[in-house]
């Protein structure tokens, strides 16, 4: 007999989880701030929940890890995203259409 739960963390490893705050995003409906932040620049360092939107620069964040192959949705712009790893190992996404 199988475990399910065995089961599904032998297809994915678990994801880390990450506790969100609103750091003052407010081009999105309140309620939805703070999956999205200001990306600060070259210095910015993103977490390993978090990618840029290549239509409007801005960080989107997500409650748990990011892996090549997820899809996000980014509110500001309005563009559906597919995460990728990029170069050095970083997370980037392209647009979906
Ligand atoms: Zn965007």
């Amino acid at each position: 007999m199988s475990d399910p739960i065995a089961r599904e963390d032998a297809e994915e490893a678990p994801r880390r989880r990450f506790e969100l705050d609103d750091q003052g995003f407010d081009e999105v409906p309140a309620k939805y701030r703070r999956f999205y932040r200001h990306w600060k620049g070259p210095g910015d360092a993103l977490g390993a929940n978090e990618v840029v939107c290549p239509v409007c620069k801005i960080v989107i964040r997500s409650t748990r890890e990011l892996r090549s192959g997820d899809r996000l949705y980014c509110m500001a712009c309005m563009t559906r995203l597919r995460v990728r790893e990029g170069e050095a190992g970083r997370l980037e996404a392209d647009c979906e259409y």
